[in-house]
């Protein structure tokens, strides 16, 4: 149920609507908006008439019920959109954010000189998997904390900001010692286990999508994450399997303006992992601002022939640098910034 309190009603009554939920044994989550606050109660669902009674408290405007699964996820309970902050980046602000860097962190030299590059073209974050979720456990695994500490270190010589993924949820105190964004990855997407540890974390959490999942299960996952009390979500589509097979996989652009419409969570697309093949990222990194994403994560690589993860896939850093230069015009076309 979302309780809904009055246009400029004061603190202490919201206050005391928060002490009535928990009393009737319900999770309280508070959503301040620009024109009001809203309460959302979160617990079991047969009860929930019982919430209704709540109309009659001071400042209470209406009780009404969440009619969407995903409860704190949807845009039922906060119809503007979350912006996620990490340093002075506003992830779905105006401004597109764009996360770039390698598959893998393999070396101080490979990063830095990826890192340094994807900087200069102008990318916000600088992606790279310290611990990777491999299809075979004899491929290259990460190297889990010296990783960290390079990705720590490439930080602190270009500015930018570092998203990596975890893989386990007794490695989450350990990768947010290091990393501004944790990073969930598609294959991981339904590890409830983990999504309850990052919704305990006290940092961003990039979600992807995962390749068997529709979008109502993907928002119910989020919804982990949210029901935790952790609110700084940032979703990302990365394509899913379909019967094709002349790409990695089938890039759903439908899923951007169906997730804008559901949810008010950052929507990112990843057209790296999403095609498979460097030559089709651009196109589909151009597709997606142009669908609405709030952003891209695009894999980025010096070398790629020589990449221990997903070469294929991996822009030059020169091509990096154009895709940036095109997607300023088409940017402003949708009312965005790069
Ligand atoms: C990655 O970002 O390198 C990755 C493993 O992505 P996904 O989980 O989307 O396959
Ligand atoms: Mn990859």
């Amino acid at each position: 149920m979302i309780i809904v309190m009055r246009a400029g009603a004061p603190e202490e009554q919201l206050q005391d609507v928060i002490r009535k939920v928990k009393e009737l044994g319900y999770q309280p989550h508070v959503i301040r908006g620009a024109q009001r606050n809203v309460v959302g109660a979160v617990g079991d669902e047969r009860g929930k008439a019982r919430l209704q009674s709540l109309e009659s408290m001071p400042g209470v405007e209406s009780v009404v019920p969440i009619l969407q699964p995903f409860k704190l996820a949807s845009r039922e309970v906060k119809p503007e959109k979350t912006i996620v902050r990490v340093g002075d980046l506003a992830i779905g602000g105006e401004s597109l954010t764009i996360i770039a860097g390698p598959c893998s962190v393999e070396s101080e030299s490979q990063l830095m000189e990826t890192a340094l590059a994807v900087k200069e073209a102008g990318a916000h974050i600088l992606r790279g998997g310290a611990f990777k979720p491999r299809t075979s456990p004899y491929a290259f695994q990460g190297l889990e904390e010296e990783g960290l500490k390079l990705l720590a270190q490439a930080r602190e010589a270009t500015g930018l900001h570092i998203v990596t993924e975890v893989i386990n949820p007794r490695d989450v105190e350990l990768v947010g010692r290091y990393a501004d964004i944790l990073q969930v990855g598609a294959r991981n997407v339904q590890n409830f286990a983990l999504l309850r540890a990052l919704g305990e974390a006290k940092k961003p959490v990039l979600l992807k999508r995962g390749m068997a999942t529709t979008i109502k299960e993907y928002l119910m996952s989020a919804e982990y994450i949210l029901s935790e009390g952790n609110y700084q979500v940032i979703l990302c589509e990365r394509g899913i399997r379909t019967f094709e097979t002349e790409t990695r996989f089938t890039l759903d652009l439908n899923a951007v303006p169906v997730l804008l419409k559901l949810t008010h969570l950052p929507v990112l697309v990843d057209p790296s992992h999403g095609t498979g093949h460097w030559e089709y990222v651009a196109p589909m990194a151009k597709a997606a601002v142009a669908a609405g994403a709030d952003g891209l994560m695009i894999e980025v690589h010096m070398k790629p022939e020589e990449a221990f993860s997903d070469g294929v896939q991996s822009l030059k850093p020169k091509r990096f640098l154009s895709l940036m230069q095109e997607l300023k015009p088409l940017a402003a076309a949708v009312g965005r910034k790069v």
